[in-house]
């Protein structure tokens, strides 16, 4: 294990090397990466839902890592990844009340893109947490991250991506971030549905024969829709209006700007809000193209279709972070994103945009 100190001088030096994993190596890969990550490296690796930049939850100098390598701030709690349902107990302690909701959501949604908060073991390090008393927990789909996590991990393992800025969907996205940083990237081909986790903190039913409540915390990849059928949704408690606290006890991380290109993104309700400047290049994301709102109102520099078309959001969802990335490396002044129905997955898209927009 590197001293930490050590570990930040090395950095600045460090290859960052991007290993493929193909149909045939894949778990050799997962062999690699689990040998450095038991060393106390911090590894990327590809996942259903974003590549995530992983550390085993035993690694406290690793751990410490990650929020380095990312600039991300220590009130913004980490996920934890398992490699099968029986590892849950390595993490979080599910009290008799708990347990048969927690059973009924891991059968129906795991492996997959859902995230529980649960009650955390004590054991669990507060730099995962951030001080908290519950940890976020997922058992991935993605089997070259899964294969990792039952070799190495548990695995702590946000997105693979400088904090704040557009979630990684490929490797070559994880190597513009991270260059440098990071030892190495398993590259697992594009993230198969492109959009993070859902993040759901559960309860037990209030009465016998009621639905369980799960609160929801981020949308993601998991849909309302899906989980409205074993259970009610809340929305999280409001935030005080006085505190920082009051964010990283009921949603942490879920901070107004997020996921944002380095152009400015505009999200308008209609076309008619979009002024346009003389002179000024503009690019528009939108999710059917030719069909779209705004498509053929105005001379684009750019155009990103997410699902040319049909409009489908699932596809869309796939495209999301990979045409925010293409439109932000082509120089434009401004980028247009057109409001998307927000069912099923669209509601996490309209989640990511609000959060990316500077009019929002
Ligand atoms: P990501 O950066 O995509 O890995 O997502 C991590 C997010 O999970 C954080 O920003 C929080 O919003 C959420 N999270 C992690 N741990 C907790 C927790 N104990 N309670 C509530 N939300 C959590
Ligand atoms: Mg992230």
């Amino acid at each position: 294990m590197i001293k930490w100190t050590t570990l930040r001088t090395v950095i600045l030096t460090m290859e960052t090397e991007i290993l493929v994993a193909d149909l045939y190596n894949w778990k050799d890969a997962s062999v690699t990466a689990s040998a450095l990550l038991k060393d106390g490296q911090v590894v990327a690796l590809p996942s259903e839902t974003v590549y995530g930049l992983a550390a085993s939850i035993y690694e406290e100098e690793a751990l410490d890592y990650i929020f380095e390598a990312k600039g991300r701030p220590s009130y913004d709690p980490l996920i934890v990844h398992i490699g099968e349902v029986s590892d849950l107990s390595k993490v979080a302690e599910i009290s008799d009340e708990l347990k048969p909701i927690v059973n009924l959501l891991t059968e129906t949604f795991w492996p997959g893109p859902l995230t529980l908060v649960l009650p955390k073991k004590k054991e669990i390090s507060n730099t995962i947490t951030s001080g908290l008393d519950t940890v976020a927990v997922r058992l991935p789909e993605n089997e070259i991250l899964r294969e990792t996590c039952k070799i190495a991990g548990p695995l702590a393992a946000p997105s693979a991506n400088r904090f704040g800025s557009i979630s990684p969907t490929s490797a070559s996205a994880v190597f513009k971030e991270l260059n440098g940083l990071i030892p190495l990237i398993v590259d697992g081909g594009a993230s198969r549905e492109g959009i993070e986790s859902t993040i759901i903190k559960p309860s037990p039913a209030p009465a016998e024969g009621k639905k369980p409540i799960f609160t929801l915390l981020r949308p993601g990849a998991t849909t309302r829709e899906e989980l409205r059928k074993i259970g009610k949704i809340e929305k999280p408690k409001p935030p005080k209006k006085d505190s920082t606290e009051s964010i990283k006890v009921d949603a942490p991380g879920m901070l107004d700007s997020h996921y944002a290109p380095k152009t400015p993104l505009y999200l308008f309700n209609s076309f008619e809000e979009f002024k346009p400047e003389e002179g000024k290049k503009y690019g528009l994301f939108t999710l059917k193209g030719e069909d779209g709102m705004y498509f053929k109102k105005h001379a684009w520099d750019e155009v990103m279709t997410l699902s040319p078309g049909n409009g489908k959001t699932k596809e869309g969802a796939v495209r999301f972070f990979w045409a925010m990335r293409q439109l932000d490396e082509k120089g434009l002044d401004a980028i247009i994103a057109e409001p998307m129905n927000t069912a099923n997955i669209g509601e996490a898209m309209m989640d990511r945009l609000r959060r990316a927009a500077v009019n929002c």
